[in-house]
């Protein structure tokens, strides 16, 4: 069995401090006083530069800052020293990771040795905080992917369902209004019969586009599938939200599409209704979709209302949803 000798011979210890100096990592130590007392070839370049000064932590922080060397400090280095000197050995072993000014990242090991001596190791984690900003870069691509409807760009399905499930708690919770709005564009399968899938697919992104245009960036909107669009409406009553579907409508004045088929035009229909106390994501667009099958049952191009089921109120009630 190989006996490993725990006290180095004078040969071992010129060994591993040569291996040392020439290390990759940045590796120093400090004594009790903070006197620097031995630094390698990576930390000196790093860390000190051509530094001759007093060989102590904070005059070579000093340095550091002064001369574009070291980590990043975003305050005052006097500060910095003030704050971090007393830390130095809160406890006998820390790890954390740094950022330099070079842009390079470290990960440092500070171990508190029995004399007081700070022993520092910092390793090169850059490659992998390249990694990690790429994956997280990714992940958040990814996310909105999984949100967006790839055609209009607007929330899809999911996402504008999770909206209004917010927007309802946020409604019961604050005693405010809500209102919904579905909207389905009338007679598109004849777009696509006539004009082709793709000119149905640029109506699609006009409507979007023209939506956004004019709603307010509290006014979610999103794609429910197809041709049919859910557009969620925080802190507006009944009357607003048929007013607002309305200028919608307005702005799409028999529109027409592009230059080359200006003869395409295209019109909506809608169901609006406000939220009432209890209300779910089902209850809501049960009565949105009722209101949206009576816009289509009389005559497409129009807005109605959908008031809740018991109530005795007509459903094609007030002036403002008799606009065609
Ligand atoms: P209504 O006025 O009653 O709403 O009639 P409509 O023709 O608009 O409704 P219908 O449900 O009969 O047809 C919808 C069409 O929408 C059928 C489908 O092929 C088309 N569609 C669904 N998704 C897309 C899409 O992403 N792009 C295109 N171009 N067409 C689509
Ligand atoms: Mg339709
Ligand atoms: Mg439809």
């Amino acid at each position: 069995m190989t006996v490993f000798p725990s006290d180095p011979d004078d040969e071992a210890l010129r060994c591993l401090v040569g291996a040392l100096t020439d290390s990759g990592q940045a590796i120093s130590l400090y004594d009790a006083e903070d006197r620097l007392r031995y630094a390698n070839k990576t930390y000196r370049v790093l860390f000190m530069g051509g530094y001759d000064g007093p060989l102590t932590f904070a005059g070579i922080l000093r340095y550091a800052d002064q001369n574009g060397l070291g980590v990043r400090i975003d305050d005052d280095i006097e500060a910095f020293i003030a704050r971090t000197l007393p830390r130095r050995r809160s406890v006998p072993r820390k790890a954390f990771e740094t950022d330099l000014v070079n842009g390079q990242w470290f990960w440092m090991e500070h171990t508190i040795l029995p004399n007081g001596w700070v022993l520092s190791i910092g390793s090169d984690i850059t490659a992998l905080k390249h990694n990690e900003k790429s994956l997280r870069q990714a992940h958040e691509a990814a996310l909105l992917a999984s949100r967006t409807d790839p055609l209009t760009d607007l929330p899809n399905r999911r996402h504008i369902l999770e909206h209004l499930d917010e927007a309802l708690v946020a409604y019961s919770q604050s005693g405010s209004v809500l209102c919904v709005a579905l909207i389905d564009i009338d007679h598109f399968k004849a777009v696509n019969d006539t004009y082709g899938h793709d000119a149905g697919d640029a109506v699609l992104r006009r409507f979007a586009q023209g939506c956004r245009e004019r709603l307010r960036e509290q006014d979610l909107l999103g794609r429910m599938g197809g041709e049919e669009f859910l557009l969620v409406l925080p802190g507006v009553r009944l009357n607003d939200a048929v007013r607002i579907v309305d200028a919608v409508r307005a702005g799409f004045p028999g529109d027409s599409l592009t230059d080359h088929l200006s003869e395409m035009r295209f019109t909506f229909s809608a169901g609006v209704t406000e939220a009432l106390p209890h209300d779910d994501r089902s209850s809501i667009l049960y009565r949105a979709d009722r209101a949206l099958y009576d816009a289509k049952a009389e005559g497409r191009n129009c807005t109605r209302i959908g008031f809740e089921a018991k109530t005795s109120m007509p459903r094609k009630a007030s002036s403002l949803n008799t606009i065609k």
